[in-house]
């Protein structure tokens, strides 16, 4: 390091390299934030170096880390966590990891879990107390679910599909061929736990012999069988044809009233723009589920408009391409973070943000909500929709400018 790095700064070498120097010069008036913390495009300014030890990789996934936006103020907690960082559980049939509250401390509501099952491989069926939400990234899967009237819901999913189990519902999934399947789970509990479910073989293992023999009327060695461990994940023969499964599964109670599967590529976009489309899917129409979900694709330099959701937190993840989104959280706290595949999102409820294609391909990503309906308040449509005189006096931007704003939500711009 030479001398001249080692010196304290000058006030006149301080300001000598910005525009201050400019201004002051001038004669007019220099704000005092731009004093303390000039700031160069090109990041050439003595106090923009950056010696010593680097993370390079790490640095060029996060540029908007390395160089915030100057809008960017405060210490407001991460809101990303890359499922590349979670440990993978790696059993016969397939391997599984999660994101949960315990990884990212501001995803207190939703938690998500990805999980590859071979072909064959089988998710052991069981149950837990939230919902679960899925989406298929890949392959093809028998899903099985009984509800609480015995009626029963075999069908089979393939990528791009969605799934919604109910709390408390018991349901298995099962890799089909020729390679299996990979999905995502998203869960309505920030503390949700893919390891602590409740599973049949787990609980009958905990279950003293002679009840289990009382309960079915049957003698005890019929038990005999049953795995002293979990299975978990693990592999066995492909099924049986889907008729023959769900005839069988359906005798003497019939099928669920609404589907728990969503054949997401039979439905046409919610809403198209120039730069992206989006597909909405909530109980308007999917009437199964209790998670409202949005899969929001934005073309290069596409931008999901400036907005909030007032009646939920929203849960992300990132399927393809790259993109950045700044969280407004209100006190002048504003961060700006950028995503990728397999990177999770949080934003709490009613902070503001948007997300912005940074990349050259297609940016496609999910949005979760713990809620049946979807909801969302756009920047565009509360300024279309307030007296114009009211708003031109906050902002200044001329009552031409609010009058030519579209009356209805763009979602997606530039439209
Ligand atoms: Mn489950
Ligand atoms: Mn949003």
């Amino acid at each position: 390091m030479s001398d001249e790095q080692q010196k304290p700064l000058s006030r006149r070498k301080f300001i000598g390299g910005s525009s201050a120097a400019l201004i002051a010069a001038a004669g007019l008036k220099v704000a005092s934030a731009q004093e303390t913390k000039p700031r160069s495009a090109d990041h050439h300014l003595p106090n923009e170096s950056d010696p010593g030890v680097k993370n390079d990789p790490l640095d060029a996934e996060n540029p908007d880390s390395v160089w915030s936006p100057a809008t960017d103020a405060g210490g407001q907690p991460p809101f990303k966590y890359s499922f590349a960082l979670s440990h993978k559980r790696i059993e016969e049939g397939g391997w599984t990891r999660q994101v949960t509250v315990r990884d990212l401390p501001i995803s207190k509501k939703m938690a998500g879990v990805e999980m590859r099952l071979v072909s064959g491989g089988i998710r052991e069926l069981h149950w837990h107390v939230g919902a679960e939400w899925a989406l298929m990234l890949y392959g093809s899967a028998r899903i099985t679910a009984v509800d609480e009237h015995g009626r029963s819901n075999v069908s089979d999913v393939k990528e791009g599909d969605l799934w919604l189990f109910p709390g408390g519902i018991p349901h298995s999934i099962q890799g089909l061929g020729p390679d299996g399947c990979r999905f995502l789970l998203v869960f309505d509990d920030g503390n949700f736990n893919e390891f602590e479910t409740f599973l049949i073989t787990d609980w009958l293992a905990h279950t003293p012999p002679e009840v289990l023999a009382k309960n079915f009327n049957v003698p005890e060695s019929t038990f005999a069988n049953v795995p002293k461990k979990e299975l978990f994940i693990f592999k066995r023969d492909l099924p049986r044809p889907l008729e023959e499964e769900q005839k069988q599964a359906q005798d003497g109670t019939g099928p669920v009233p609404h589907s728990f599967a969503f054949y997401t590529n039979e439905m046409q976009p919610t809403k198209v723009s120039k730069s992206g489309h989006v597909k909405i899917i909530d109980r308007n129409n999917f009437p199964a589920t209790n998670i409202a979900a949005a899969i929001v694709t934005l073309k290069p330099g596409g931008l999901r408009e400036l907005h909030w959701h007032p009646n939920e937190d929203e849960w992300q993840y990132y399927v393809q391409g790259k993109g950045r989104m700044t969280v407004f959280s209100a006190g002048a706290h504003a961060r700006t973070m950028d995503f990728e595949e397999g990177d999770v999102g949080y934003i709490e409820k009613s902070m503001p943000h948007y997300i912005e294609n940074t990349g050259d391909t297609d940016l496609v990503f999910i949005e979760v909500f713990p809620t049946p309906y979807y909801q969302d308040i756009s920047l565009a449509e509360w300024m279309a929709h307030t007296p114009f005189r009211l708003m031109n006096e906050h902002l200044g931007v001329g009552e031409d400018m609010l009058a030519k704003i579209p009356k209805k939500e763009m979602v997606i711009v530039p439209e």
